[in-house]
């Protein structure tokens, strides 16, 4: 059974706190006091959210230019509070009651341009996404990969070759706006650009596009900057680069920037909390908590448990 007051209803993870039922990122229709929404991915996100919402007025924003309207938020309540998870533009976690449970959502460990990290603080309760909570997901620093990034781009100039970045359209592709900027031609693909217009709304200085282009078939001949969707054809310029984290394991034309804290920021952010109770969810969850066991934290995954909400109410 999982720790105080975190249960799931169906596959969706809820907590008690202050009298209410608060589902956090479900993905499927809930009876709950208050929806959490961490961020405006679509895997933390429903078609069509009902009851009152509790979010950043960013990822409201986000949620809607993707087709998602939420009409009634609030961005604190008295006894939860929101802080910045440095994930995407207005990610957020979730503290409950006074220190009592932290639920991280999507989090970064490390900041990265415009974007900033999570920062530790003191709950008896930690509930920590662990997408990357396998020892073999240690990120090198994003300065000697943007290194090896700009190498490339800068041979393929050489070369009179175009260069497209790819990364997840809303998130990696505004990074990859804000690190490349100074490379022309810059052509953003519409989508990309969609999203970048909201940031640049929020205060994020993202640079202009000298194009934005509906498909790859409108590319010009020669040197240039084409900022893409993760899922396009990475074989559409000359030379491509996908940034995920995933690229640890992955091919050569990928390299390894990400959104999410990697295997060590996970640890050295469990270490600095020091929690009574730890639960994971998503990614390695089960290897993570394990390891966190024998580190001697009482810790298990959320894909672990089969309790029902009944038990604990
Ligand atoms: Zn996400």
């Amino acid at each position: 059974m999982l720790p105080y007051g975190i249960s799931n209803i169906g596959s969706n993870l809820v907590i008690k706190s202050g009298g209410r039922l608060i589902a956090l990122d479900p993905v499927t229709q809930v009876s709950a006091d208050l929806i959490f929404v961490s961020h405006a991915h679509f895997d933390h996100l429903m078609k069509k959210v009902a009851s009152p919402v509790i979010a950043s007025k960013e990822t409201i924003e986000l949620a809607e230019a993707r087709g998602v309207k939420i009409s009634a938020f609030s961005q604190e309540l008295d006894d939860i509070r929101l802080v910045d998870s440095g994930h995407i533009l207005g990610s957020r976690a979730l503290i409950a009651g006074k220190n009592e449970t932290m639920y991280t959502g999507d989090f970064a460990g490390r900041p990265r341009g415009f974007l900033g990290k999570l920062e530790p603080e003191h709950v008896k309760n930690l509930i920590i996404e662990s997408t990357y909570g396998r020892k073999e997901y240690a990120f090198p620093s994003i300065a000697s990969v943007l290194k090896i990034a700009m190498d490339k781009i800068s041979k393929a100039y050489d070369r009179g070759l175009g260069v497209s970045l790819h990364g997840y359209t809303l998130g990696k592709a505004q990074l990859i706006s804000y690190f490349f900027k100074a490379w022309r031609p810059l052509i953003f693909d519409r989508r990309v650009e969609n999203i970048n217009k909201i940031y640049r709304r929020h205060g994020i200085t993202l640079p202009e596009p000298d194009y934005v282009i509906d498909e790859p078939a409108e590319l010009p001949n020669g040197p240039y900057i084409y900022v893409a969707p993760m899922g396009q054809r990475v074989n559409v310029s000359p030379v491509s680069i996908s940034f995920t984290g995933w690229a640890i394991k992955g091919r050569n034309s990928s390299l390894p920037i990400s959104d999410h804290a990697d295997h060590d920021e996970l640890v050295s952010f469990v270490k600095a909390i020091n929690p009574e109770n730890v639960v994971t969810v998503h990614g390695f969850d089960r290897e993570f908590a394990k390891e966190l066991r024998k580190e001697g934290f009482r810790a298990q995954a959320f894909g672990d448990q089969q309790v029902d909400i009944c038990d604990f109410m």
